[in-house]
């Protein structure tokens, strides 16, 4: 059978992507590929790919590891929302509607004008069980701060924006990336989960049963084989023989119950699929906090997406959160959120 003339052309693209020497015949691919990269492949150095050499169709593996190979890397695009509008005031009454000191004293007192930058982060995770579940989910994450922002992926597509090409993107996004993928992929996780809530709880429900089924099983087995003993005229060592069996019934069913749990096991793999950095005017809120004796400014940022005030993260766990604890800290206010105030 022929390869498809896009196959081929996929075939040259990803393999020339990866420092392949590629060349494209009316039916085949002729290719010299790095030693690495024939290894990932399990291809020769030098391949034949399509017509009279390794298939190259739907289906056929070593397609399928070029379509593995060439999603691998994380699309990105860069772009910038159009704000209608941005708040003027009226920030004090979202400080403790938004976000709510528990303690000290706050006031606003200004505000500005900036420009951040959001991540809108896509995964794709794929639990492996007794059965395969996949799904893909969505998480909204302000670049500097790694704060989640909830929401913002559903209502980011809702505004005009702006892409930018590769070669003209502004200078102004984050470069330290670390906090907000790794709080993207920490809230990506919650969200698979929650997805695969149902698919858990039937294998679970499956365990049970099974186990519940094994458990009577056992028993009936065991119960029979006592009756067998009593009933019978058995010489001793056959009476021995089968006492010693129903003594290792216990073991026997604690083995087929472990087997059982690992049947049900599921393992869950996330990986980031796709990601859009957007940057978005906002306004910057000057806040004064105090306590005690001590003062601190920060800058709360009012969300135009969102039309709320972006959470914050926790100074010490960088959790995201909008209920925030004050505390003293080698004559420094910090920011914590709840359950790091209450560990020392
Ligand atoms: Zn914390």
């Amino acid at each position: 059978m022929d390869s498809a003339p896009e196959l081929l052309s996929f075939a040259v693209q990803v393999l020339e992507k990866h420092g392949a020497i590629a060349e494209r015949h009316d039916n085949h691919v002729m290719a010299l590929l790095p030693s690495e990269l024939a290894q990932t492949l399990d291809l020769a150095e030098e391949v034949r790919l399509g017509e009279e050499g390794v298939p190259l169709l739907y289906g056929s593996p070593a397609l399928d590891r070029l379509v593995e190979m060439a999603t691998e890397e994380i699309p990105l695009v860069f772009g910038r929302i159009k704000v209608p509008y941005l708040k003027k005031a009226g920030f004090d009454q979202l400080i403790g509607q938004d976000i709510v000191f528990a303690d000290g004293q706050v006031r606003v007192t200004g505000r500005a004008e900036a420009r951040t930058s959001y991540m809108v982060l896509t995964c794709r995770y794929v639990a492996l069980g007794d059965e395969r579940k996949e799904g893909l989910v969505e998480v909204g994450v302000h670049e500097n701060t790694g704060a989640i922002i909830e929401g913002l992926e559903t209502l980011w597509p809702e505004f005009g924006r702006e892409f930018f090409v590769p070669g003209k993107v502004p200078p102004h996004f984050s470069i330290h990336l670390e906090k907000a993928i790794t709080n993207a992929m920490q809230k990506a996780q919650v969200l698979a989960e929650e997805k695969l809530t149902d698919f858990i709880n039937s294998m679970q429900r499956r365990l049970r049963r099974d186990v519940k089924n094994t458990m009577e099983y056992y028993e009936a087995l065991k119960n029979e084989m006592q009756a067998s003993i009593s009933h019978l005229n058995l010489s001793e060592a056959q009476r021995n023989e089968r006492t010693a069996k129903i003594q290792e019934l216990p073991r026997e069913m604690v083995r087929k119950i472990e087997d059982l749990e690992q049947k049900y096991k599921i393992s869950v793999r996330l990986s980031g699929s796709a990601a859009v950095r957007l940057l978005v005017d906002v306004a910057q809120v000057m806040v004064e906090i105090r306590l005690g004796k001590q003062r601190r400014t920060i800058h709360l940022v009012w969300n135009p997406v969102t039309r709320r005030l972006d959470p914050l993260v926790c100074e010490r766990c960088h959790e995201t959160t909008r209920r925030v604890h004050l505390r003293e800290e080698d004559s420094q206010i910090r920011l914590l959120c709840f359950s790091c105030t209450h560990k020392r």
